[in-house]
């Protein structure tokens, strides 16, 4: 299998091609721009692999993308590259719009061009994987779940950025006949996770003993996926979904941000004991503007349609993942300073 990854260099993109490359043997090339958000380190075990490829190239630019086309000749594309931060949505939107929205189109367009020049089997097997978030779905009422059907409703530049995406691979699915399918995920935590989010950044600030933001009362509820789990759910959905699918990625895990905070001082507590409890280092900070309540995801879809379910639950998984991180120091060093650098209070941050 020939695989295009976009946002390769990401923290689902890095986990992703690791997964392809070494489990499954596929032949993968990394198309991704390098943005702040993106670590080659994270590829660091695949330079000797003969499967894996590079290619430093922006979506947005419709030239280079024809060319990785034309020159690698996939079976398939897994779309991820997008600016995926939803604070920097809030005081920079123009470049969320510009990679998320416009760079989608030159995908699809590349892709079915690409398509069109196939023979009968080869338009018949490609595929094309669209990467999308629960946001779209916007805020849930309590006890509820978002579905494949749930209305779209996003609230904040990068949610409508994303559903935007979805709405065009949606269209030229229905208009142009491409094989594309869409997952829509829910927050995602664990290895090589850029320090700006709020699992990385809590860890590592109470393992500084720095303070804890958490936005307003702490009680929104995220659902959260080990991203070693998603990654199996994509491939599943690229190899068996159905084509013109909408597939809901979830780990039954909703928890409140106040939780998953206590959780990650409590594991890091019995790793790294130091006298007083590091939840007395959380700090209540003002919520931010549109702050969504509640996220959950039923995956019953891709549960009982793929076989897929999650295997780490959020306990095994936030262990796995603060013992990644104490492990790993000369990874998120360098990150951490960048972004304490530009961020002194710490306080930037998002589920
Ligand atoms: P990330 O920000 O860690 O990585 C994004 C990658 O895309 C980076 O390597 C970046 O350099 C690259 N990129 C950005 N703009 C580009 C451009 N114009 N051209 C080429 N490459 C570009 O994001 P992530 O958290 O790994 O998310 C990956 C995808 O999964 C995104 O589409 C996101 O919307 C979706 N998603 C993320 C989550 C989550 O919890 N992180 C949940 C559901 C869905």
């Amino acid at each position: 299998m020939r695989v295009i990854v976009t946002g390769g260099a990401g923290f689902i993109g890095s986990a992703l091609v690791r997964y392809l490359v070494l489990d499954r043997g596929w032949d993968v090339l990394n198309v991704d721009k390098l943005t702040y958000a993106a670590n080659l380190q994270s590829l660091s075990s695949l330079t000797d692999k003969s499967n894996y490829r590079f290619v430093l190239a922006d979506i947005c630019d419709a030239d280079a993308i024809n060319r990785v086309f034309a020159e690698f000749r996939p079976d398939a594309v897994m779309h991820l590259a997008a600016e995926s931060h939803v604070d920097r949505s809030i005081t920079s939107p123009a470049e969320f719009i510009k990679t998320n929205i416009l760079g989608t189109h030159v995908l699809l367009e590349a892709s079915r061009h690409y398509w069109n020049g196939l023979g009968a089997e080869g338009r018949k097997a490609f595929r094309f994987l669209h990467v999308s978030t629960d946001e779209v779905y916007g805020s849930l009422a309590d006890g509820g779940f978002f579905v494949e059907s749930t209305a779209y409703d996003p609230r904040s530049p990068y949610s409508a950025s994303k559903a935007s995406s979805d709405h065009l691979v949606s269209a030229w699915r229905e208009t142009y006949g491409l094989p594309a399918l869409i997952t829509n995920c829910s927050n995602n935590y664990g290895p090589y996770h850029f320090p700006e989010k709020l699992i990385p950044l809590v860890l590592l600030n109470a393992l500084e003993k720095r303070p804890l933001p958490v936005y307003g009362d702490g009680r929104q509820v995220r659902d959260w996926l080990y991203v070693e789990d998603h990654v199996k759910a994509l491939t599943m959905v690229l190899e068996r979904g159905r084509v013109g699918e909408t597939y809901n990625i979830g780990g039954r895990a909703p928890m409140e941000n106040i939780s998953v905070v206590e959780r990650i001082c409590d594991v890091l507590d019995s790793l790294r004991p130091d006298g007083e409890s590091r939840r007395g280092l959380i700090t209540f900070v003002p919520d931010r503007p549109g702050h969504d309540r509640r996220y959950a995801i039923d995956p019953s879809k891709i549960e009982t349609e793929l076989g897929w379910r999650a295997e780490k639950t959020f306990d095994d998984g936030i262990a796995a993942t603060v013992e990644w991180y104490l492990s790993n120091e000369w990874w998120w060093r360098p990150l951490r300073d960048k972004v304490y650098a530009g961020n002194r209070l710490g306080l930037l941050q998002t589920p």
